[in-house]
């Protein structure tokens, strides 16, 4: 089977990657050239634990070409972004357009899979008529379509593809059910498979509710603050309780990512349309924009009037393990400590590059040099944080990292 990825972000490039280790044959198509030489020098073009090495041991064609991806394809991935737009609605845009772009060179009985997140109902209802519509031909007959939603996290993204928890696929045929069992034969993990809208739909259902989880176990560690009590011994309490569970109970400064947010924007702008009042996914948000304010409260007890104050920042990264700053926590923090006239200086270990293209007004220093700074505030939960010297230091920590709160002069958890 020829398998193309349409789109090397952290899904489409880790798919591929994970499918050549398979030994299947890939080619790997996006309209960033840049991505595609890094990709055919073997260099992956974003930091991801094991990725480079893996790259580095497998065959695999990558290419900014349609026609060469797609002519000999058999199964072709669709792996492109889908933000929400300016109204919080779903932006289709980037998957339409792949999709005009590879209607031209379709062959009869190829397989187009849905993996980027789409509301429900996309892919019946919007997709697939623009498919027949612009190419004349008919899903089901001569060429079909399907719905196969990643769970991947980035940070873990290779183990996630490798060792998921279950494989969804929304399809309608037999024959394409058949594909998915060969594709997907040596993953051990239940398979489910259903109906393209209930595909799409336990995707956003899953994305909210761990959001759900964290902006809740948030609240509890906003009160838990005011009462002296460290909510990371509340979650491990909570989560010995098999209804519960540990997971995703890290209260710290908020959530972030590329996912999270426009999914939980997008399925409350979906709720709307439908007449449904999304009353806790609009909360849960609420709580995740006011959670990173808490840092610079917490900062501003000990620092009144920022202006002019040596502010050190670890970690720009929306979580640890990435080099991906979309929607990072750290973003509103560094936002409101310039307005203030703070000097910024920031240390990420990853995604420094990612940075530079948001700020150009902070300093990018050693994780030394920021440690040398009249207050510190940790908002990425990086390993090496752990490792790092924090005697006689003013610390506001937005991911507990417990080296800095045992030996730091003054320390504050954001909710502990
Ligand atoms: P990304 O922004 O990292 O990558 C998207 C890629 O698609 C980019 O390289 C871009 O150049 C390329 N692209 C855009 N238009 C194209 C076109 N017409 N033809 C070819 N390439 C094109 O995105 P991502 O984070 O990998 O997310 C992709 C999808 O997967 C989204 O729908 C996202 O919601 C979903 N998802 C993401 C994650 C995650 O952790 N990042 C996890 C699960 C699901």
């Amino acid at each position: 089977m020829n398998i193309t990825v349409v789109g090397a972000g952290y899904v489409g490039f880790v798919t591929g990657v994970c499918f050549a280790n398979l030994k299947y044959k890939v080619n790997i198509l996006d309209t960033d050239k840049e991505k595609i030489s890094k990709i055919n020098k073997k260099i992956s073009p974003f930091y991801e634990k094991n990725l480079d090495s893996l790259l580095k041991s497998i065959d695999i064609n990558a290419t900014t070409d349609y026609r060469e991806a797609i002519t000999d394809a058999d199964v072709i991935f669709i792996c492109v972004g889908t933000p929400v737009k300016e109204d919080n609605s779903l932006d289709l845009s980037y998957v339409l357009d792949a999709c005009k772009q590879l209607i031209e060179f379709m062959k009869k009985n190829q397989l187009i899979v849905i993996k980027s997140t789409v509301t429900p109902g996309t892919t019946e209802n919007e997709i697939i008529p623009f498919l027949e519509k612009h190419s004349g031909l008919k899903e089901g007959k001569d060429f079909h379509l399907a719905v196969n939603p990643e769970f991947l996290r980035e940070g873990t993204a290779l183990y996630d593809f490798q060792n998921p928890d279950r494989i969804i696929v929304g399809c309608k045929n037999q024959n394409v059910k058949k594909i998915f069992e060969k594709l997907y034969d040596d993953f051990s993990c239940p398979k489910m498979f259903t109906d393209p809208a209930t595909a799409e739909m336990i995707k956003y259902a899953s994305n909210c509710f761990l959001a759900t989880k964290v902006s809740f176990i948030n609240e509890i560690g906003n009160i838990c603050k005011k009462i002296n009590v460290d909510v990371y011994d509340v979650a491990e309490g909570m989560g010995y309780d098999k209804r519960i569970g540990r997971s995703f109970l890290n209260a710290g400064a908020g959530w972030g990512g590329s996912c999270l947010p426009k999914d939980v924007k997008a399925l409350i702008t979906k709720a709307k349309e439908l007449g449904v009042k999304p009353i806790i996914l609009e909360s849960i948000l609420e709580v995740n924009d006011r959670q990173p304010f808490k840092i610079i409260e917490l900062l501003k007890k000990h620092h009144q009037d920022l202006k002019g104050k040596d502010i050190g920042i670890l970690g720009g990264a929306f979580k640890q393990g990435t080099d991906d700053t979309r929607e990072s926590k750290a973003i509103p923090v560094i936002r409101e400590l310039l307005k203030e006239q703070a000097v910024v200086k920031i240390y990420d270990p990853q995604a420094e590059k990612n940075l530079k293209k948001l700020f150009s007004q902070v300093k990018y220093c050693s994780a030394e040099e920021v440690l040398d700074s009249q207050a510190i505030l940790i908002l990425t939960g990086w390993k090496e944080f752990e490792d790092l010297e924090y005697k006689g230091k003013l610390v506001i920590d937005g991911r507990k990292i417990n080296q800095a709160k045992k030996e730091s002069q003054t320390y504050e958890g954001v909710c502990w």
